[in-house]
């Protein structure tokens, strides 16, 4: 995330030694993910090998992380919850950073001009980024699962509470700071919406690449349906994995062409100057234990449904 250096610098190595052995028990104390892929074991491997992962990480708690597997059977249906609101104003897209985990399309949030607001949320929150996690092949690559079923890809779109806090800055550390859509991406056909972001990646090929990028309408990459949803309370996936985080993860996949996915995997961690280059793939993090919480839907999970029909490619 953007604030990641600014969060982190004041904690003392001292404050990061203790919380690295924290880190070291909880990891020891979790469960393994049941999964029966080979491949989840060199996902684990992969993910750890980043360099956002190598340090130890500020949990503050590890309460309410993120991501988690969402199960559809034990997800509760809440009637009192209402329907989303998106308002994105193309007008505040401002350009596209590779900050060397993800590449973030990044929106002017001083005023209130693209916001969520209902669902889940008492406030309005405004859009300040949005960004991707992506495999390296069509078989996994998003954050969140669904009964154990894998994405390609999940779309994260990034809003703080601006009825309570003035900055991103104070609402990432806060409780109620934070309010992610989370989308899944799964292959198919060319998504119109998304083409035009897709054709200016190239220029943000390296680590700490900015380019311009104007008028672009992040509803375009919402799914038809935005009113079936599932939320619950959890974590940001990157450091500093602040538990401010309202989730509402879009039970409606959107489409996406192999072709257009091949272009995040054309990016890259590394910078310019660096030897070694390294292409941007696998860049999640590993589920995490949901610990009593609980999901709830906005729709009723009818038996059916326990299985989306959208099987990942
Ligand atoms: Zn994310």
């Amino acid at each position: 995330m953007v604030i990641l250096a600014a969060v982190l610098a004041p904690l003392g190595r001292q404050l990061q030694r203790r919380l690295a052995g924290r880190i070291r028990l909880q990891q020891q104390q979790q469960p393994v993910r049941r999964c029966n892929l080979s491949a989840c074991s060199s996902r684990y491997v992969l993910s750890q090998m980043h360099p956002m992962w190598q340090e130890p990480l500020a949990i503050p708690g590890g309460e309410r992380q993120s991501p988690i597997d969402i199960s559809v059977r034990k997800s509760m249906f809440d009637p009192q919850l209402k329907p989303l609101v998106m308002k994105y104003d193309p007008r505040t897209c401002q350009q596209i950073w590779n900050n060397g985990y993800s590449f973030l399309v990044e929106y002017d949030d001083t005023t209130d001009k693209s916001t969520l607001q209902g669902g889940p949320l008492e406030d309005q929150f405004r859009l300040c980024q949005f960004h991707f996690h992506w495999g390296e092949n069509n078989k996994w690559g998003a954050e969140h699962t669904v009964d154990h079923l894998l994405y390609p890809a999940e779309l994260h779109l990034v809003h703080w509470n601006a009825d309570r806090y003035s900055l991103f800055e104070e609402a990432v550390m806060e409780d109620n700071g934070l309010a992610v859509i989370g989308v899944f991406l799964k292959v198919g056909k060319r998504h119109e919406g998304l083409q035009k972001l897709v054709d200016a990646l190239p220029a943000v090929r390296h680590k700490d690449s900015v380019v311009e990028f104007t008028r672009f309408d992040a509803s375009g990459l919402l799914p038809e349906n935005t009113q079936d949803y599932w939320t619950y309370a959890g974590s940001l996936t990157t450091p500093p994995l602040t538990e401010a985080v309202t989730w509402i993860i879009m039970k409606q996949p959107i489409e996406v062409s192999h072709d257009q996915l091949a272009v995040f995997r054309s990016l890259l961690f590394t910078s310019a100057e660096e030897d070694v280059q390294k292409s941007m793939v696998n860049n999640f993090r590993v589920q995490q234990p949901l610990k009593g919480r609980t999901v709830r839907s906005s729709f009723v999970p009818f038996l059916q449904d326990a299985h989306p029909g959208d099987v990942p490619q």
